[in-house]
């Protein structure tokens, strides 16, 4: 089953996606399977990290700031390179395994929709394979 959300994002920053890909693997009725979350935006990413402190999502986007900066020596006349480059870096998936229902996710792991260059209305898919219940 594949399902489609949309989210409004702020201009940099982590969104937390965890209770929507949850909710998309319940409704889907898999019980073993895997999951794929995936961004299909070329400034934007998914990736897993910590979802307790709150203060690691913004270091995340403050060392993505750091290591991948806007240059005035890019080409690509959108002005918009350094964002390009995080989407690449952090990646447009991630696969979670499906156990008993639910993602099979560390304890302070959480799914986040990373956005790089917004803010902007994006979307998601979330494809749910696997043995029904
Ligand atoms: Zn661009």
């Amino acid at each position: 089953m594949l399902f489609n959300f949309q989210l409004s994002t702020p201009k940099e920053g982590l969104v937390d996606i965890t209770a929507e890909v949850t909710e998309a693997i319940s409704e889907s009725g898999v019980n073993e399977g895997i999951c794929v979350v995936f961004c299909p935006h070329t400034t934007a990413a998914i990736t897993i990290n910590e979802n307790a402190d709150p203060d690691v999502k913004t270091d995340f986007i403050a060392g993505f700031d750091k290591s991948f900066p806007e240059r005035a020596a890019f080409r690509h006349a959108e002005g918009n390179s350094d964002a390009h480059i995080k989407s690449s870096a952090v990646g447009a998936s991630e696969t979670i395994i499906v156990t008993a229902g639910r993602p099979l996710l560390g304890t302070w792991q959480g799914v986040y929709f990373c956005e790089f260059d917004g803010p902007r209305n994006r979307k998601f898919y979330v494809k749910v394979i696997g043995d029904w219940k």
